[in-house]
């Protein structure tokens, strides 16, 4: 495994998404990949999937120390009064008395920042999270937090894969030393069958989805979350800490057209060029 410094915390690099696994497959999943030696957990309130992947953690049989959970707050519930009260909920789904890591899971475009950020800041001297962060943020959004509000956030969970570059916001991150979490990897298997990636798949005998994640977490602060439901994908993903990319495929791998955005919700901030 590699890891990312989060704060002082080393952070396992490559997590385990569950975004539109619920029911039963999530609760056979999440101990599933426990078992395969995921250690870090990404759900959110709106997958509503907390007391499933509570029941699977619990059903692992693993310390909750050794496991870094990651919940969102909800779109809708950034208001400070919402957000203590939405963090009860997923305590208490999650089967735990903290999570270790919060995130603002969209900018609210009517709920100022700062007020998010002082309900996540109580909860996080109350004990209940470790640390916080935030996702979807663009570089006007984290200049506001970071510089102009001067939280301590300690990661930023963007849509990052080969195939978006998002060069503007990660190059904000790295100067502030704020994480890069990269939600859809890889980029919910569109690489699979690409030339540059294949090629380089072909070279070190792996698969394309395999590069993808280790193109990824051979970055600076970068961690991946890549979403497996099937055990033989849950498997192969996190089966890369045994090869590396050499120079040759990084310049192949980085000269890929980075425009391709798969999320972009109704209210998604305007997006920074990628
Ligand atoms: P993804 O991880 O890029 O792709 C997931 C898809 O790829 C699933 O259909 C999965 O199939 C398949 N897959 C996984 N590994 C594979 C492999 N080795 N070979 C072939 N296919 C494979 O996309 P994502 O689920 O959208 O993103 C990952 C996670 O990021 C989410 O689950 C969620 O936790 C988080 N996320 C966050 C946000 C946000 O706004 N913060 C937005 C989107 C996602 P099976 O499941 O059938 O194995």
């Amino acid at each position: 495994m590699i890891f990312v410094d989060m704060a002082g915390r080393k952070v396992p690099a490559l997590g385990y998404g569950t975004w539109a696994m619920n029911g039963s497959t999530c609760e056979r999943a999440v101990p599933m990949a426990i078992e395969l030696g995921y250690r870090h957990i990404d759900t959110a309130q709106v997958y509503e999937n907390e007391a499933e992947v509570g029941r699977g953690w619990v059903a692992s049989g693993i310390p909750r120390n050794e496991l870094f959970i990651t919940t969102k707050i909800a779109r809708t519930g950034n208001a400070a009064a919402q957000v203590a009260a939405g963090l009860e909920h997923s305590l208490e789904k999650l089967r735990t008395d903290y999570v270790d890591l919060l995130l603002i899971h969209w900018p609210s475009p009517s709920v100022p920042v700062a007020e998010t950020l002082d309900a996540m800041a109580r909860l996080k001297s109350a004990g209940k999270i470790r640390a916080l962060g935030v996702s979807n943020f663009t570089v006007a959004h984290m200049r506001e937090a970071v510089e102009g509000l001067k939280r301590v956030v300690v990661c930023n969970q963007i849509e990052y894969h080969l195939l978006l570059a998002q060069r503007a916001v990660i190059g904000y991150a790295r100067k502030h030393g704020v994480a890069i979490t990269a939600y859809c990897p890889i980029a919910r298997g569109k690489l699979m069958g690409n030339p540059v990636v294949e090629r380089a798949a072909k070279k070190h005998s792996r698969t394309a989805n395999q590069i993808c994640l280790r193109w990824l977490l051979e970055q600076p602060g970068t961690l991946a979350i890549p979403k497996a439901a099937s055990e033989i994908h849950a498997r192969e993903n996190i089966s890369i800490f045994d090869f590396a990319l050499d120079a040759e495929d990084r310049r192949g791998l980085d000269a890929l057209p980075g425009d391709t955005r798969l999320v972009s919700p109704a209210w998604a901030p305007k997006w920074d060029a990628a």
